[in-house]
């Protein structure tokens, strides 16, 4: 490998490359567009396509494509070749200025329900000058957001773009109440960790379940798990290694700051952690992390599956969202600083986030809400449903002592005033840290784990960012007004603390009796599934949230509901459907082929002597055929199911309900009869590789 600085950032039309290519004039009004989110001159432009064209043809580049992030799947591209003829029948390569900054697309195959009327399918993709374009395979990549032809958002960077200026805004008023004067923006900052499995190619091949839906519908415990934890202490395979080498070189000419890579808990189960960015370049980068993921693994041999529960028993897959905002001096307003300045500044913006997460814990959990993700949260391995903070012990005591104006430390007889004591240091220890908390600070940041595996942050991000926003607007609106600010200021502290407590939580968040105590006592929410949890995206409070934060229209929300509903409708419907075409084709005739081998073993035996003993094939074969009956009737059942759900389609919300309430009982109960056949069934007639074939399959 060459060496590392060198390759890294390679493929990146960054800063120094934007430097040392464009005339002075126009890197100025470009770094100009790119801070003040100003429209980008076409004169202007199409000096920054040249450029860019000449730098990507030097680099093997023949294609561009405005690449983008619709509100389903991971990114979409449409290729165009920077090819142009000329008189004399040959061609010549240009990209024009008009090319970099605006694209038209066919909107008609990406989601939008509710925004577009049909006669009206164009929509449009606009450069995002605040993410680098990049080179990928072969292919000039201009990161751009994605908008109807009215101009409403269809995809997941707009909103996260709106949210990101919301914060902006109003983190600077409360800025420069503490008398800051020399920050210009506040951005928040996220390092997504990624989880993921590893699974042999050949194994995921012939299993159908792998291959339509990500996961398994099927499959019983194997005999060993995760019990051992063998798997995350043990050394990282060679074929793994390759693969992470791979990824991290490539990962790196992108610009992307991949840090660290270990495997996880369960067998197969892998993680990688970039260094955390500006939220809007994390979450491209996170999109980027993840195809390339899948397309390296294929080069391995390997498949990677991002699915947030592969396996059922087996731990899932999350992606820790790491977050923080910071101002562009540097400065991380979770960091709880030096001074009882800096300190008074930290605790009111811990205030906010403790507000915003409480007031919008059902947006945050909308933010996570997906069918894949249904199986995992609240499954004893991920946090529960139900959204708390976890700060610490240390923490904690520094908010009591300052509601309710007691001694933090009673040896040390410390009260704790806002503005006037230093707060004592608490560690930032990692190793003490909550694991089973939603969302847990870690010293000078929040870690939100609710995310699963696939899921694109930008969506919890634009929920996190617009709800502190929110929060941080009303707080600059009481204080700016103050005539007294300390005063003030210590009041808001209190009286935050006081009505907002109830969110935070340092204890074991697997218990039940925490959900118990949550939701009877506290008055926590707990949306336990998609459907439950998307039907508060439309509540009154949070229309207002994004609306007045300038982050979705009311006509937005209303279609991103719809999307979602749908979204979680046809996933359900494909594993259904899968788990018909499994059962029908291959377990149920694998359960019949064997029955009939142990059938046909009591005839020879018994025609050897009669009073022979054949209580294993009796018995086996009894249990087989009712198993068979059983799974057979589920299927018809299933089938029944999905014809009803054909009739209830096109309302969405109601049939995610009917999916929720009637379908995925049914799909459990088949799954129970399925697997018990699978444990009771002789191992060459089982037709798919078992959990344990693919969770060792890499070897
Ligand atoms: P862990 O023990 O969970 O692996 P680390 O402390 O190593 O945690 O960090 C996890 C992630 O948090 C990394 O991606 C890191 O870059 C990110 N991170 C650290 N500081 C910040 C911050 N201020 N804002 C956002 N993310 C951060
Ligand atoms: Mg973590």
């Amino acid at each position: 490998m060459k060496n590392v600085p060198e390759i890294f950032g390679s493929m990146v039309f960054n800063d120094s490359v934007m430097k040392a290519r464009l005339p002075k004039e126009t890197y100025r009004l470009l770094k100009r567009t790119m801070a003040e989110g100003k429209r980008l001159d076409l004169s202007v432009a199409n000096v920054v396509a040249n450029a860019m064209k000449d730098w990507a043809t030097e680099n093997g580049a023949t294609h561009f494509t405005h690449w983008f992030q619709p509100m389903t799947g991971i990114t979409a591209e449409k290729h165009d070749s920077f090819i142009s003829p000329t008189d004399d029948g040959k061609v010549i390569m240009e990209f024009s200025g008009k090319e970099l900054v605006r694209g038209e697309t066919d909107a008609s195959s990406f989601p939008s329900i509710g925004l577009r009327s049909t006669f009206e399918a164009r929509g449009y993709t606009a450069w995002d000058p605040t993410s680098y374009a990049f080179i990928k395979d072969g292919t000039l990549c201009i990161p751009t957001a994605f908008c109807s032809y009215g101009g409403e958002a269809l995809d997941k960077k707009t909103p996260l773009l709106r949210s990101m200026e919301a914060i902006n805004k109003r983190a600077l008023r409360v800025l420069r109440l503490f008398g800051n004067t020399d920050a210009v923006c506040v951005t928040t900052t996220v390092g997504p960790e990624q989880e993921y499995f590893l699974v042999d190619k050949s194994v995921y091949e012939k299993r159908p379940d792998l291959i339509y839906c990500g996961r398994t519908l099927f499959g019983a415990k194997p005999p060993k798990g995760q019990e051992l934890d063998d798997h995350y202490f043990g050394s990282i395979k060679p074929r793994v290694a390759a693969f992470m080498k791979e990824l991290d070189e490539e990962l790196w000419k992108l610009g992307v700051l991949s840090k660290t890579k270990h495997n996880e808990g369960a067998p197969a189960q892998h993680e990688l952690a970039p260094i955390f960015t500006t939220t809007n370049i994390a979450c491209d980068h996170n999109q980027l992390t993840m195809e390339l993921m899948k397309n390296i693994a294929k080069k391995h041999d390997l498949v990677c599956l991002l699915h947030e529960k592969p396996f059922a028993g087996i731990s899932g897959s999350g992606k820790h969202n790491n977050w923080s905002m910071s101002t562009n001096t540097g400065v991380n307003l979770l960091d709880p600083g030096e001074t009882p300045q800096d300190n008074a500044q930290f605790i009111l913006f811990l205030c906010a986030v403790i507000k915003a997460v409480d007031d919008y814990q059902d947006m945050l959990r909308v933010s996570v809400a997906t069918a894949g993700n249904d199986h995992r949260l609240g499954a004893s391995e991920a946090p529960p449903a139900v959204v708390s903070m976890f700060l610490g012990d240390e923490l904690t005591a520094i908010l009591d002592s300052i509601e309710n104006d007691t001694m933090y430390d009673p040896k040390e007889e410390t009260l704790m005033r806002i503005g006037v004591h230093v707060l004592p240091k608490f560690p930032k220890d990692t190793t003490d840290r909550n694991r089973t908390s939603p969302l847990a600070f870690t010293g000078n940041k929040f870690e939100f784990r609710m995310p699963g595996a696939s899921l694109a942050v930008a969506s919890v991000n634009v929920v996190l960012n617009t709800a502190v926003a929110k929060v941080l607007e009303e707080f600059a609106d009481e204080l700016e007004k103050a005539e007294d600010f300390q005063k003030s200021l210590h009041d808001l502290i209190v009286r935050t603390i006081r009505e907002h407590k109830r969110i935070i939580f340092n204890g074991n968040g697997y218990d039940d009796s925490w959900i118990k105590e949550a939701t009877e006592v506290r008055g926590l929410s707990n949306l336990k599934t998609t459907p439950e949890a998307l039907s508060h995206y439309t509540d009154a409070k949070n229309i207002e949230l994004f609306t007045s934060m300038k982050v979705f229209s009311e006509a937005e929300i209303h279609s991103r509901q719809n999307i979602r509903m749908q979204n979680y409708c046809r996933v359900v419907r494909i594993e259904a459907r899968t788990m018909r075409e499994m059962t029908e084709k291959q377990f149920i005739p694998a359960m019949s082929k064997y029955s009939k081998v142990l059938a046909d073993t009591i005839i020879s035996k018994k025609s050897v002597f009669a009073g022979i003993d054949c209580t294993f094939e009796e018995k086996t074969l009894e249990r087989l055929s009712t198993l068979t009956s059983e799974a057979y009737a589920k299927v018809c059942e299933l089938k029944a199911l999905l014809e009803t759900l054909k009739i209830i389609k096109k309302d969405y919300s109601k049939a995610a309900f009917f999916i929720k309430d009637e379908m995925i009982p049914c799909m459990n109960a088949l799954r129970t009869t399925i697997d018990e056949a699978e444990r009771i069934c002789a191992a060459e007639y089982w037709p798919v590789p078992t959990y344990g074939e693919i969770l060792f399959s890499v070897k």
